[in-house]
């Protein structure tokens, strides 16, 4: 007999409270054919990543497990003012389509915009969509939202400082450049991860050597000459 390859969860709004079912993929049935280098998943059957949003049917509010719980006063007043009534209200909790897992990102990101979650969060939205397009090979909406993506993870890198020694967002940023075609900005992070003493990550330093020697290549296809910096 065949495992149903999605089982239901239940969450509790962290706008209204009210408590609904969402559903996510069964762990022991996801199944990755391939993973890009920026960490896009390619499955057979469920695809996990259509499941990560969860929508309240009854006030519309959209989040992820990795927001908080409950809203502080603030974030609940910002999003009573400006999206609650423009809201449609929609039960997503049942299997979704491409289309479906779509507007359930673009609902989180409108959310978290709103209520004013952390650039890590929105930088995280922004990359699924960007993904989402992918899918579908839509490339000017893959890059538009590769951009915000790149925007937004670069201002978490900001915010935390000397202190986020992060190998894998700082892997991230270079490689959403390379992926945008800013290669000199990209040798730049590459660079900075392969060159820190403090960073140990070894999967990660090696992906910034793979992807950058990828980029000499793409520059050489291209008919461009290599700067210095660039040959490293
Ligand atoms: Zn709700």
């Amino acid at each position: 007999m065949e495992m149903e390859p999605l089982y239901k969860i239940k969450v509790t709004c962290a706008y209204c409270e009210n408590v609904f079912s969402t559903s996510r993929v069964r762990p022991s049935l996801k199944r990755a054919v391939k993973t890009d280098t920026d960490f896009c998943g390619y499955y057979r059957g469920e695809n996990p990543d259509y499941y990560v949003v969860r929508v309240c049917p009854s006030c519309g509010f959209a989040s992820t497990e990795n927001s908080n719980d409950r809203l502080a006063e603030h974030q609940r007043r910002e999003f009573e003012e400006k999206i609650s009534n423009r809201l449609v209200k929609r039960d997503y909790g049942g299997s979704r389509t491409w289309e479906n897992a779509l507007e359930t990102y673009k609902l989180a990101l409108l959310c978290a915009q709103t209520v004013g979650e952390t650039d890590r969060i929105i930088a995280s939205l922004l990359h699924h969509i960007a993904w989402l397009y992918r899918y579908r090979e839509d490339q000017d909406q893959e890059q538009r939202f590769l951009k915000h993506a790149l925007d937004s993870y670069i201002k978490v890198f900001e915010n935390e400082g000397i202190s986020g020694n992060d190998a894998r967002l700082m892997y991230l940023i270079g490689e959403l450049n390379r992926r945008l075609g800013a290669y000199n900005e990209a040798v730049k992070w590459f660079s900075r991860v392969i060159n820190d003493k403090k960073i140990m990550d070894a999967a990660m330093i090696r992906a910034c050597r793979e992807q950058w020697a990828l980029l000499r290549e793409e520059m050489l296809d291209q008919g461009e000459s290599l700067t210095e910096e660039i040959k490293g």
